[in-house]
């Protein structure tokens, strides 16, 4: 690190060089949130320490990051939080980190919800993670029961974690479960980004992907479906007449995902939500009334 420069706005440089000749995607960003986290302040006060020198404390710890960054370690994981929708989530390495399209399923379910005529909908968050999709929901939609579910026991305690310090505590309910397997009841909106990754893609995604997030929250076995198809399978159980179920998919799933939609629930409403790419993201089940 002899080479570092001290003042800040050479330090930014110095970072930016490095995250781009490492391949990282947005090196600018990256240095400046990095540069923000040792130094306490968030990016758009950075400028009023341009001219400033970096103590040699702050410099080694700066250095640090940006050479983890640099091995491909999400920006997320290194400032351990990310925003997501209107909030910022604790994120550790045992949770995925939320991602922007996730956004689509969680607007398209609060669309929903509010068209509902009844009050206190039963909502379930299968594969919560850091609790994004049942913490956005549940602040938005204050008569509903919101309950998340992991597999994970280590996901559960960051999803614990976010839900505590959002005040949500007494109104998302956390519980280890594979699926909805030991539930009884049924619910009126069932929301899941699960694990989808075709199991044989997952070595071929991004390193932040594949060398640092957790393999149990994409790893979505053969075909990529295998979990999806399972929650989907105990559709006509767990969900309720009018109700409907969200699945996070990639698009280049969802004719296969309509087709076992259609198989698991007869007569189902079944249709597609597209991102801001123009890319088919969320596969809608809708279970007919009554
Ligand atoms: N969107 C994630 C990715 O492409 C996958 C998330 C998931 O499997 N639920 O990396």
């Amino acid at each position: 690190m002899s080479s570092q420069p001290l003042q800040v706005a050479d330090t930014l440089q110095w970072a930016t060089r490095l995250l781009t000749a490492a391949g990282v995607d947005s090196p600018r960003l990256d240095a400046e949130l990095l540069l923000g986290q040792v130094l306490g302040c968030d990016r758009a006060r950075l400028r009023a320490f341009w001219a400033d020198d970096l103590s040699a404390p702050t410099a080694r710890r700066y250095a640090a990051l940006v050479q983890r960054r640099a091995q491909r370690e999400p920006v997320a994981y290194l400032l351990g939080q990310r925003p997501f929708y209107d909030i910022a989530l604790e994120v550790t390495p045992a949770v995925l980190v939320p991602r922007p399209e996730t956004e689509h399923l969680v607007e398209a379910a609060l669309a929903w919800a509010r068209r509902q005529p009844r009050p206190g909908l039963r909502i379930v968050d299968v594969g919560t993670g850091s609790g994004a999709i049942a913490i956005v929901l549940a602040r938005h939609l204050p008569a509903a029961q919101v309950l998340a579910v992991d597999l994970s026991g280590a996901a559960l305690q960051v999803a614990r974690r976010n839900v505590a310090r959002l005040g949500l505590a007494h109104r998302v309910a956390l519980l280890q479960a594979d699926l909805l397997t030991p539930l009884a009841g049924s619910f009126d909106l069932i929301v899941a980004n699960l694990p989808y990754v075709d199991c044989d893609e997952l070595p071929t995604l991004m390193p932040e992907v594949s060398r640092f997030e957790p393999s149990v929250a994409l790893d979505g076995g053969p075909g990529g479906l295998v979990i999806v198809q399972r929650l989907m399978g105990a559709l006509t159980e767990r969900l309720a007449p009018g109700g409907l179920a969200m699945f996070e998919l990639d698009p280049r799933q969802m004719a296969a995902a309509r087709t076992l939609a259609l198989g698991a629930v007869p007569a189902a409403a079944v249709d597609v939500i597209y991102d801001y790419a123009g890319h088919e993201r969320v596969l809608t089940v809708e279970r007919r009334a009554g």
